[in-house]
């Protein structure tokens, strides 16, 4: 069976030195040297001022919320992994949602404001599939209502937009570096900030709060990424130019070849893409259940991300509904992209979903009216 993904996992020689390294040293966790050296060649590699690293994508996102003093409620957007909403579940702000734009299926910032309650301290967008919000929108509403922005950056490492890194937009960004994203440590993630402050405020918060062995300067939780993971982490980045390039040759060719039948999502302007997932909107959830049960056939398990909406969970309501990401939530497939993922594959998922397309009622008509 082909996955949507393959955990990418490098050179298994060089990740055994590491480990006797490790049994050398026996300094496991706690800020070890492979976690410090990880976050100096991150921080280089993807252009960010403090990246703080965590032992997963969801603590990222609960540490960023109480390091920010987030309370209340937050606009966040339907259209994501369950964790963007229920780590704000999770620390006591309630969850609103706002709907996604039909193109770029981000949180729309033109319906940010309909969504603001009087308790409201934040918006928490992200940046699905790694296409890149409209940061510059969703920072005019955030100023004019004081508020304060999350990415959940989970998607969009090594993403650029506007000529810099994305992460770098917002009060703080997070990634997760759990096995099947891009770049991983296994479990892993990282909290991003341009602030010096935040960013030790962030590390005492995954220690416990303990600033030195006599001294805990205020409540904190573990969130410490272990030297096993780090050195996963450093053997990935490695080879993070030839991960890139492959994922794109791979993007490049379903592009190519389903871009005139299946709805894509629509690129935001000035961005790079990395190419993490690679979905597709088919016409209708009939057509989304008949592509993905051809595919199955053929031995291809793609997967339907994201599905719920999340203004549908049980444990968020009430929630006005989100028609759009309702809508996409029941058309959308991720196909399999990862390196080494063979071109005949690749044909035969292709060959596989063309034919359902092109059936005539499924013309693109209705559905560019649709858009
Ligand atoms: C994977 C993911 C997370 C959670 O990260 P973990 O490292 O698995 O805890 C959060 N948000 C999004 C959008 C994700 O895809």
């Amino acid at each position: 069976m082909i996955n949507v993904t393959k955990s990418y996992m490098g050179n298994p020689e060089k990740f055994k030195a590491y480990v006797d390294g490790i049994y050398a040293s026996r300094w496991l966790t706690n800020r070890g040297p492979l976690c410090c050296e990880l976050e100096e060649r991150l921080k280089d590699y993807l252009g960010v001022r403090n990246i703080v690293l965590v032992s997963n994508g969801t603590l990222a996102l609960q540490v960023a919320y109480r390091a920010l003093g987030l309370a209340g409620s937050a606009v966040t957007t339907p259209f994501s992994f369950v964790a963007t909403s229920s780590t704000l579940q999770w620390e006591h702000i309630r969850p609103v949602f706002a709907d996604i734009c039909p193109q770029s299926w981000n949180l729309d910032p033109k319906r940010i404001e309909a969504s603001l309650q009087a308790d409201t301290s934040a918006i928490v967008a992200t940046h699905v599939f790694g296409n890149p919000c409209a940061v510059d929108a969703i920072d005019r509403v955030a100023q004019l209502h004081r508020l304060k922005v999350i990415y959940d950056g989970a998607h969009a490492f090594g993403v650029r937009h506007a000529g810099q890194s994305v992460l770098n937009r917002g009060h703080v960004s997070t990634l997760s570096f759990h096995a099947t994203k891009l770049f991983h440590t296994i479990e892993g993630g990282a909290v991003v900030t341009n602030d010096d402050d935040l960013a030790e405020r962030v590390r005492l918060m995954t220690n416990f709060g303990i600033a030195d062995f006599e001294t805990i300067e205020g409540l904190g939780t573990n969130a410490k990424l272990n030297e096993f993971s780090a050195a996963m982490g450093l053997c990935i980045l490695d080879d993070i130019a030839l991960i890139l390039e492959q994922r794109a040759e791979i993007g490049d060719f379903y592009q190519r070849h389903l871009g005139d039948h299946l709805q894509l999502q629509q690129p935001t302007p000035d961005s790079e893409p990395n190419f993490s997932y690679f979905p597709v909107a088919l016409a209708s959830h009939r057509q989304m259940l008949a592509a993905r049960a051809a595919l199955q056939e053929a031995d291809i398990n793609p997967r339907r991300y994201f599905y719920p909406s999340l203004d549908t969970i049980d444990y968020l309501q009430p929630q006005r509904p989100q028609p759009v990401s309702r809508g996409l939530a029941q058309r959308v497939l991720c196909l399999p992209i990862y390196p080494g993922l063979g071109r005949q594959v690749q044909q035969r998922i292709v060959d596989t979903l063309l034919p359902l397309c092109d059936a005539p009622r499924l013309s693109l008509a209705p559905l560019r009216r649709a858009l």
